[in-house]
């Protein structure tokens, strides 16, 4: 895969390094067994991926490249670049500015914007009505463009069954950059109905079916439908596509449902559901896949609690959290500072967002497990500083050093 001009800072020699040595020994990526790294009273299963993906470092190296190369000229970005506050921060002292925050809310009005402005397109992609926007502003909205293919090629996949007369049904959180860009480039080609997880996929089920009001519909899905779309009519053909960052189980569960309602309702055999369900597989990409199995592969150990590194308002890092919480307690931190000493922890609660300020986070026991995963807009170098900060806690931070070396040479 191709290699990236990242700053260094995000960097971690520690973590290059036992990746470095992973990859070399499992090149088809079959074993998604963590690594363990064993300081004695601490015990760290270090997940086979995480980190920085394709889509991150091509919009960071993009972006970076951007500023050191139009020095004295105006620049924005459509919204956060990725979900992670220390990247997103690095940029803003860089002076670049956000037109809008992550859920779309106007920053900076579009009237004060100029022709010679740069206008970065986030990792997430952006909707066509943006794209018009900037046109119209005289600024070339494609220029600065750091969406990731694999988010294109949901949008691809969303054209191709369009073209074909299928509903697109996209899977995803309504309010996240990526799903309403996936959104607008599906329905400016066919009906489309956006569905956040398994209980609306239901919820839109009951309407295939018939067994639910079709104006129920309306209000249920308010905001989330295309222009015109009519329930009565639009909902015979249907295909999913969904966000690249989403739990792959839940993905599955909602393709499956929809292909049996639509079996059941219009009495289809697997051999002819192909008419009316179209087959996309999942439109995930290669990063959460990853990712979530290497989660998987991890909690098939023995382990006294979890910590997952990333942005709080990042998807792929929260599905992390929410496969590790099924098994044990885990801890979702977006630096190391959160972790303030070996007894307390100040950590994220994605379900009710809010900041949780835990006691006795590490059991007293000679050793202690700890499960250590990070998201796909997390630099490696603070997965690296929670590793130093924990053995800090028993004096053993020179032994991160010592690893280091041991793994470069
Ligand atoms: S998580 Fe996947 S879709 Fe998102 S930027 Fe990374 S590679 Fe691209």
């Amino acid at each position: 895969m191709k290699t990236f001009n990242v700053p260094v800072i995000y960097r971690s020699p520690l973590i290059s390094a036992i990746k470095n040595q992973r990859k070399q020994q499992d090149r088809m990526k079959k074993d998604f067994t963590p690594t363990e790294l064993n300081f004695g009273p601490i015990r760290i299963l270090l997940a086979r991926h995480f980190g920085f993906c394709y889509g991150v470092e091509n919009a960071i190296e993009i972006a970076f490249k951007t500023v050191d190369e139009n020095p004295g000229k105006r620049i924005f970005l459509l919204s956060e670049m990725i979900h992670n506050p220390h990247v997103n921060s690095d940029l803003l002292d860089r002076g670049v500015q956000f037109i809008m925050d992550t859920a779309g809310k106007q920053l900076v009005p579009w009237e004060s914007l100029q022709a010679d402005d740069i206008v970065i397109i986030p990792a997430f992609g952006t909707t066509l009505e943006t794209e018009k926007q900037l046109a119209s502003l005289g600024i070339e909205p494609l220029k600065y463009n750091t969406t990731c293919p694999f988010v294109e090629r949901v949008w691809n996949k969303a054209e191709q069954i369009g073209q074909k007369n299928y509903t697109v049904i996209v899977h995803g959180k309504p309010k996240h950059e990526e799903t309403r860009a996936t959104f607008s480039h599906s329905q400016a080609g066919t009906p489309t109905v956006v569905v956040k997880d398994i209980k609306e996929a239901a919820l839109l089920a009951g309407f295939i079916s018939g067994k639910r009001n079709p104006e129920e519909f309306y209000t249920l899905f308010e905001g989330q439908y295309s222009a015109g779309f009519d329930v009565t009519k639009d909902l015979q053909r249907v295909g999913v596509v969904n966000q690249t960052t989403m739990l792959a189980t839940e993905t599955q569960a909602i393709a499956d449902h929809i292909k049996q309602v639509m079996i059941s309702t219009f009495q289809l055999t697997d051999a002819n559901v192909g008419e009316r369900f179209a087959d996309t597989r999942d439109t995930l990409c290669y990063a959460t896949n990853d990712n979530q199995t290497a989660v998987t592969g991890m909690l098939q150990e023995t382990a006294d609690l979890a910590i997952v590194v990333g942005g709080y308002n990042s998807s792929n890092t929260s599905h992390l959290v929410e496969l590790c919480e099924e098994k044990l307690p885990t801890y979702f931190i977006s630096s190391p500072e959160h972790i303030l000493s070996a007894d307390a922890i100040q950590h994220w609660d994605f379900h009710h967002k809010q900041t949780i300020h835990s006691d006795q986070f590490l059991p007293k026991k000679d050793q202690v497990t700890i499960l250590l995963t990070s998201g796909a807009s997390c630099p490696d170098a603070l997965v690296e500083g929670v590793i130093r900060r924990l053995l800090s806690f028993f004096q053993l931070e020179h032994k991160a050093d010592e690893l280091a070396t041991a793994s470069q040479s």
